[in-house]
């Protein structure tokens, strides 16, 4: 089976026209019109469509329909928009240009020392899964120190030495939205470039002969610059993760200076996305082997992505808030709380017996019974043949990806938690729901190639994705 499928592996053309074999799975090697498509779209609209929702709530409260209509019947031009628009600041030029430093100060200077005394933490120096040119890489874990440190240095800054109004990151919103983008770009294109010039990994580079895919979709598998800064692992999992519950405290603290009391409805969506935000951090490691991390090449995609869609787009709900504060009866806001619970407990606990099977190559208990799995093999680009094994117990007996099924109730629960007035907040669930099913329709077409046969054995164990008898 190894040869038959290294002779199958698809070729792909370096930058100089050589063909080369490349390995059974990661992004794609050929572009169809559709995906050019798409691509094209989300590069030229994506960041329109950002602008858009943060511009509603800045002129319009939050409505979504409100911008297009006096557009359509005359009552404002797209210049007068525009004129509202505050423009980038000298102050939130120099405050982002001083997150991002800072960040990159944690993740590169300071090696953890969260798993010497936290129980159960892992953190510190950690491998990667295989890569698909056969490489294991290592990584710095310190994401959980970095998130504990920056929030004690906000808290002492903005309310006991009160150096700066804990409303700072509402008060500057659009003008770092400008500084966020900035950086987006740069970085996708300095990615590009370097996956052209100067790559960490000729191995792992990709290209398809499209500008445009290569752009969006990346070159690089893992681009780094010296031994230890990773590109993927900072932008996935810094500025904008980090920034992620100091923005809803942000809303949070402008909530409190406009009406002089914080909503139950504002409480939920912080302490729902908190754990969520942790969650991440804690389980860095973890992280290490999701798609992001294993399969994705670093390109405008992950690099835009992290800078700008994550912090301004998962954050509506508390953004939405400070414009409508709702307060929910106390049965709406506990039925919302343990929608989030209950979605969150499926979301960890599917993930972990994944990874606890994995870990321990089968050797453990998965809801009190030794785990059935599936024996599969795959072949990497060097040739090697590799074994593995696909988990048919606990909730990965239930449905494929029934972590995304946990992910996308906690998700429901954040829009739940803003009422029923406007569209603007149920975002959040609306892009989950396509974003992880077109993961998982991914995800499956590249396990597929990766196992073959083996694969098909197991989709007939699990026969459905998300939701047992209906998807
Ligand atoms: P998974 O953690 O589900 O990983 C999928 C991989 O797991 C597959 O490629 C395969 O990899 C392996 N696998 C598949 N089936 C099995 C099985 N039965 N037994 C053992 N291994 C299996 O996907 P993600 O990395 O996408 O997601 C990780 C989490 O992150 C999810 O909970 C998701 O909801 C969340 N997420 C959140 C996002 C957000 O923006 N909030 C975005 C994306 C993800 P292999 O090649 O190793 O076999």
């Amino acid at each position: 089976m190894a040869s038959k499928s290294q002779h199958n592996a698809p070729k792909v053309k370096s930058p100089n026209g050589k063909a080369g074999s490349q390995g059974q799975w990661g992004r794609a090697w050929e572009v169809d019109w559709f995906s050019l498509a798409s691509i094209i779209f989300l590069l030229l609209f994506a960041p329109f469509i950002v602008y858009y929702f943060i511009m509603a709530c800045d002129q319009y409260s939050c409505s979504l329909t409100a911008p297009a209509l006096d557009i359509a019947t005359g009552h404002a031009s797209l210049a007068d928009i525009w004129a509202k628009t505050p423009p980038v600041t000298a102050k939130a030029a120099q405050l982002y240009a001083l997150w991002v430093s800072f960040q990159v100060l944690l993740y590169s200077w300071l090696p953890d020392f969260c798993h010497r005394f936290l129980p159960g933490y892992v953190g510190g120096v950690q491998e990667g899964a295989i890569t698909p040119a056969g490489v294991v890489n290592k990584y710095e874990v310190n994401g959980l120190q970095a998130w504990l440190i920056t929030h004690i240095l906000w808290f002492v800054n903005a309310y006991l030495l009160s150096w700066f109004s804990p409303t700072i990151i509402f008060d500057n919103w659009i003008p770092l939205l400008w500084c966020a983008n900035i950086l987006g770009y740069a970085v996708s294109t300095f990615a590009m470039i370097k996956g052209y010039l100067f790559p960490t990994s000729a191995e792992g580079c990709k290209f398809t002969g499209n500008f445009f895919y290569n752009y969006m979709m990346g070159i690089e598998f893992n681009p780094r610059i010296g031994k230890w800064f990773d590109f993927k692992l900072f932008f996935n999992g810094r500025p904008g993760i980090v920034a992620w519950t100091l923005i809803n405290l942000s809303f949070a603290a402008k909530q409190q200076e406009l009406y002089g009391h914080v909503t139950n409805s504002m409480i939920l969506v912080n302490v729902l996305q908190a754990i969520y935000v942790l969650d991440f951090f804690w389980n860095e490691t973890w992280y290490l082997k999701t798609i992001d991390i294993c399969h994705d090449h670093f390109g405008w995609y992950l690099g835009w992505g992290d800078c700008v869609w994550l912090p301004y787009l998962y954050t509506l709900q508390g953004l939405y808030l400070v414009y409508h504060p709702v307060q929910l009866s106390t049965p709406n806001a506990l039925g919302i709380l343990l929608l989030g619970l209950v979605g969150y407990y499926i979301f960890r606990m599917t993930n972990h017996q994944k990874d606890l099977f994995r870990r321990t190559d089968g050797r453990c208990l998965i809801w009190g019974k030794k785990p059935k799995a599936i024996e599969c093999s795959y072949t990497s680009a060097d040739g090697l043949k590799h074994h593995s094994k696909l988990l048919v117990s606990g909730f990965w007996g239930v449905a494929r990806h029934f972590n995304y099924t946990g992910d996308l109730m906690g998700s429901l629960a954040y829009c739940l938690a803003c009422g029923g007035g406007h569209l603007l907040p149920y975002f959040y669930i609306i892009y989950m729901t396509i974003l992880l099913t077109h993961r998982c329709l991914r995800d499956e077409h590249r396990c597929a190639n990766k196992y073959g046969r083996d694969w098909e054995r197991y989709t007939a164990a699990v026969p459905y994705r998300l939701l047992p008898g209906i998807f």
